[in-house]
C-alpha cells in the first residue's frame, strides 16, 4: 500500500470531495479550507514536489494550470481574482509530499504570506 496520501486519494482508497478528474489529474476540496474556496489540483503521476520536476512533466504542468483556470471560472473567481500556491519542501511548508497546486479564493488575500 502506498503511503502517499494523495496517491491513495487518486486510487479512491481514501474518499475526497472531487471537483474535477481526467486521465492525468484530480482536483478536490481541501479538507481544512483556508478561504471560502480552497481546492487542490494534483497530477495522478506521483511527483514529490516542484523540486523533482523534469522535462517530461512540461505538458502535465501546463494541464494542471489550465484546470486551475477552469475551476476558477466555474467558481466565479475570475472577476475578483484568486491565489495559487505550490508549497515546496520544509521551508516552503509542504506537508503532503505529492506535488499539488492550491487554488484559494473568495476573500481578499494578504501579502507577504506567513
Ligand atoms: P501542503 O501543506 O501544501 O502540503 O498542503 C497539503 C494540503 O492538503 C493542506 O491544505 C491540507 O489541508 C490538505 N489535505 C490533507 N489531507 C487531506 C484530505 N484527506 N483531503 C483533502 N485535503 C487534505
Ligand atoms: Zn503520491
Amino acid at each position: 500500500m502506498t503511503p502517499c496520501l494523495f496517491c491513495r486519494m487518486i486510487k479512491k482508497e481514501i474518499p475526497s470531495r472531487i471537483v474535477y478528474e481526467d486521465d492525468d489529474a484530480l482536483a478536490f476540496e481541501d479538507i481544512n479550507p483556508q478561504a471560502p474556496v480552497h481546492m487542490i489540483v494534483v497530477p495522478k503521476k506521483h511527483i514529490d514536489s516542484l523540486s523533482s520536476l523534469t522535462q517530461t512533466d512540461k505538458d502535465l504542468m501546463g494541464s494542471l494550470f489550465l484546470i486551475v483556470n477552469s475551476l476558477a471560472k466555474t467558481r466565479n473567481l475570475t472577476p475578483t481574482g484568486f491565489r495559487t500556491v505550490i508549497n515546496t519542501g520544509p521551508d516552503g511548508g509542504q506537508t503532503v509530499h505529492h506535488l499539488h497546486v492550491h487554488l484559494l479564493g473568495g476573500r481578499q488575500m494578504t501579502w507577504p504570506p506567513g
